[in-house]
């Protein structure tokens, strides 16, 4: 576990240590919160009454009585009346930014149920726009539409015809642009599919407007960028939201310099009330990757390990593409409404395999962690065993490499994680269980019913001794941690398409667990277990408030628990 940041981290708490003692002397607590439960998710996760917070740390854990001892004069005394105090929750995977929800049309609401909402919600965007304006938008999921069906660009030439449209995915894999869009792209029948890439064609071979994976590139480069201002707006609004849910964590994978500079910005400013971790974007291609290495190593972790807030973290990479555009890389033919085969189409990778390896043998060999979205069996396979081989090769413990999603890893991919856990403290999944509620109608129908059961097989992650942390990929699902510690336990989809649990619950987890995957857990994966993801003494007090106990309410009443006050070392950033 330790090892590599030992020596940084001592460094880095020397000045803390010494600030603690002196008011550990005094004896006075700043904040104390008494007459709850504490879960503490400690080893034996028990539940205390009350916990002190003393500059900015948990200075004890214990009774009420017992915490009331360290009150003074000036100690804020909050009596939780029965309430729940967890760890700050950490998503381990989350595209870090408000800006689309923000300033695109937003068609990730569970109120957009049809294909017909989504173009009345298009015809509003272009009533305010001049001819030729773009149109952006996201968050579409034909599994949640009446129609079943992709969203085509004569649905959108209907209300837009006179401008250019681009409609993201929720999964991030796929699109659909309009006929002008088409157009000024160059699309036509006789446009080639890009290498890893699928240009969606009817019966006739005409596009259909979907693009998918690489194929997006030919619509999507040409739709303009958000401004500066509004990427900063909102990455500041999703700051503000998270701290709502409780959350007080996010490892954000690929990111570039324009956003780290943000970050830096808002950190500056004082406004980073969540811990970022941060994922450089990884090559795709081996002539890019020694940029992507002098990157990382101009940024490097242990400078941003000094308060833990920002922290430049490593490399993300990607494997393959995704469950709902089936193109993810899998052994077997991808199914499509649930029975039905979608012949020949086994997905692909989506960096080539073997530059793939090299590259992150490379970063390996450099001490850089990495994580690697792999969403089909055989990426997850190609991913566990390039980790595996690199670290044979050169044995380096820590690194904590991990893999993205891991959405149905085969029985030997499994204990492959097991022991380079064991073995190397490396291969741990960052799951996302709300993809089973969120998109799992459209998964349900892809994967078929065998792999269906296979699907974040986290009862055998805990048999195995695999552990993983939890994630939303927002904004493939919706964020607030509190959904994903249901779906691990629930395993439901949103509208029961395929029934109400496609997935079967033998892979469902208690929701000790579930917890424990966006804290304990969670906090490993953002290289800050030392400091953050339990309630015990000495630790940074990153803390959440609910109006319920987790571990006391029944499992469909997770998704509605209620945060009430957010923590971070020990600064209250949210109250209800
Ligand atoms: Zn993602």
């Amino acid at each position: 576990m330790r090892g590599v940041l030992a020596l940084a981290l001592v460094v880095a708490l020397a000045p803390n240590a010494d600030r603690d003692s002196a008011v550990r002397a005094q004896g006075r607590a700043d904040v104390i919160l008494v007459n709850g439960r504490v879960l503490t998710v400690d080893r034996n996760d028990s539940v205390a009454e009350a916990v002190a917070v003393t500059a900015g740390r948990i200075s004890a854990v214990g009774t009420t009585a017992q915490i009331k001892t360290m009150a003074g004069e000036t100690t804020e005394v909050i009596d939780l009346r029965g309430r729940a105090v967890t760890p700050g929750l950490i998503d381990t995977h989350v595209h870090f930014s408000g800006a689309d929800a923000l300033f695109t049309v937003a068609l990730g609401e569970a109120s957009v149920n049809s294909i017909e909402e989504v173009k009345k919600r298009v015809a509003a965007k272009v009533a305010t726009l001049k001819p030729g304006e773009w149109v952006r938008g996201g968050g579409w999921d034909e599994g949640k539409y009446v129609e079943r069906r992709y969203i085509t660009a004569a649905d959108l030439d209907a209300v837009a015809p006179n401008n250019p449209v681009w409609l993201m995915h929720t999964t991030g894999h796929y699109g659909v642009g309009n006929t002008y869009a088409l157009k000024m792209a160059e699309v036509t029948a006789k446009t080639p599919d890009p290498p890893a890439g699928t240009i969606d064609r009817d019966a006739q071979g005409a596009p259909t407007g979907v693009m998918k994976e690489s194929a997006m590139a030919l619509v999507s480069r040409l739709v303009p960028p958000l401004s500066r201002d509004q990427q900063k707006q909102g990455i500041l609004h999703i700051i503000r939201e998270f701290n709502r849910e409780g959350m007080t964590g996010a490892k954000d994978p690929g990111i570039g310099q324009a956003k780290w500079d943000l970050y830096r910005e808002i950190q500056g400013e004082g406004n980073l009330t969540v811990r970022v971790f941060a994922l450089w974007s990884g090559a795709r291609r081996l002539e890019d990757r020694a940029a992507v290495l002098a990157r990382v190593e101009a940024n490097p972790r242990r400078i941003g390990l000094a308060d833990g807030m920002l922290i430049s973290g490593g490399v993300k990479m990607y494997m393959d593409g995704s469950g709902g555009a089936r193109t993810a890389w899998m052994y077997q033919d991808w199914n499509k409404d649930l029975n039905g085969i979608d012949t020949g189409n086994k997905g692909y990778p989506s960096t080539d395999p073997d530059a793939y390896r090299r590259i992150v043998t490379e970063l390996h060999d450099a001490g850089v962690h990495v994580s690697t979205h792999a969403i089909g069996d055989r990426a997850i396979d190609w991913v566990v065993d390039t980790y595996d081989q690199a670290l044979r090769a050169k044995p380096t413990r820590g690194l904590r490499h991990g893999i993205i999603h891991a959405n149905t890893p085969t029985d030997r991919a499994i204990d492959t994680m097991a022991r380079l856990q064991r073995d190397y403290d490396a291969g741990y999944p960052e799951a996302s269980a709300g993809f089973m509620w969120w998109i799992g109608d459209n998964y349900a129908a892809n994967l078929g019913p065998q792999r269906n059961v296979r699907l974040k097989p986290f009862q055998t992650f805990v048999k195995k001794g695999v552990q993983w942390g939890g994630g939303s990929d927002y904004s493939v699902t919706p964020f607030p941690a509190r959904y994903g510690i249901w779906a691990s336990v629930a395993r439901e989809t949103l509208n029961g398409t395929h029934g109400a649990r496609p997935f079967g619950t033998a892979e469902a987890v208690d929701v000790r667990t579930a917890l424990r995957s966006y804290t304990a857990w969670a906090a490993a994966r953002i290289f800050l277990d030392d400091r953050l993801g339990t309630i015990e003494t000495g630790k940074d007090a990153d803390l959440a408030v609910w109006d319920r106990s987790p571990y006391e309410v029944s499992t469909a009443a997770l998704k509605d628990l209620r945060c009430e006050m957010t923590f971070v070392r020990g600064r209250l950033v949210y109250r209800r």
